[in-house]
């Protein structure tokens, strides 16, 4: 049976460790110090590295880990990932035979070019694009990639857990409860989260249908959502894009 354990690093990033009594692989390694230690600590061999992005906070600490560990490195092809290995793309696999796990490789770019996730085992490792009730910057690409990347993670089934890069849930759920005030799950959302923050413990992973049910970047076609894009723009947004890119924006100036 494989665990999924949070190693924090930074003020708010979390490194996806999944383990069984010997091997662990990690997701998005972007600094080395928490991995070695729980590696040592828990007498544990490094399976892989996933990385689903180029972003130092992602993928700064792979290198000083493969120095000690040897172990293959998957990352999006057509990105700088160091000590890669594996450059996957739509429709590869990243196989783990020391955990008996294999994980679907997704494309999902926007918040950068060639931005992959990882799915299998019912959970999805999606890096900076989706949050919990919210999703990353657009960087490198273009509100209508990001808006169908979204769209493609949102087709997964809804028991999938998310695991995403940061614990950025309950700015996340304030800004949404904006968006989508008459949203009677963002309140019941906020007080889940804010307990578990209190006991100092991860909002993560949520599930794929509450983020459908409460993700305002998830549900740019519902009329409250709508509304609240033409507030903001003083127009009529006039499709799914044009409401993403307002709320996306929104939410960057909040
Ligand atoms: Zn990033």
């Amino acid at each position: 049976m494989l665990e999924v354990v949070p190693l924090p690093a930074f003020t708010d990033n979390y490194i996806w460790t999944l383990r069984d009594a010997r091997s662990a692989a990690v997701v998005d390694p972007g600094d080395a110090r928490p991995v070695l230690d729980y590696l040592a600590r828990e007498g544990l061999a490094l399976a892989a590295i996933l990385a689903t992005h180029h972003h130092p906070d992602h993928v700064g600490g792979i290198a000083e880990l493969v120095a000690a560990h040897e172990a293959p490195v998957f990352g999006p092809k057509g990105e700088p990932i160091p000590a890669l290995t594996h450059p996957v793309g739509e429709g590869d696999s990243a196989e783990i035979p020391a955990l008996g796990a294999t994980f679907s490789v997704l494309e999902i770019p926007g918040h950068t070019r060639a931005h992959v996730a990882y799915y299998g085992l019912g959970s999805l490792f999606c890096g900076d694009t989706l949050f919990a009730c919210g999703c990353g910057r657009v960087f490198e690409g273009t509100p209508a990639q990001m808006l169908a990347s979204l769209q493609k993670l949102a087709a997964l089934p809804d028991a999938t857990k998310v695991y995403c890069g940061h614990e950025y849930t309950l700015a996340n759920i304030r800004f949404a409860r904006a968006v989508e005030p008459g949203n009677a799950l963002l309140a019941a959302r906020e007080a889940r989260a804010q307990a578990l923050r209190d006991a100092g413990k991860p909002t993560l992973p949520s599930t794929l249908g509450e983020e459908r049910a409460t993700n305002p970047f998830l549900r740019c076609a519902e009329p409250a959502v709508v509304e609240s894009a033409n507030k903001y723009l003083g127009a009529r947004a006039a499709d799914p894009v044009r409401v993403f890119a307002a709320i996306r924006e929104w939410k960057n100036k909040s």
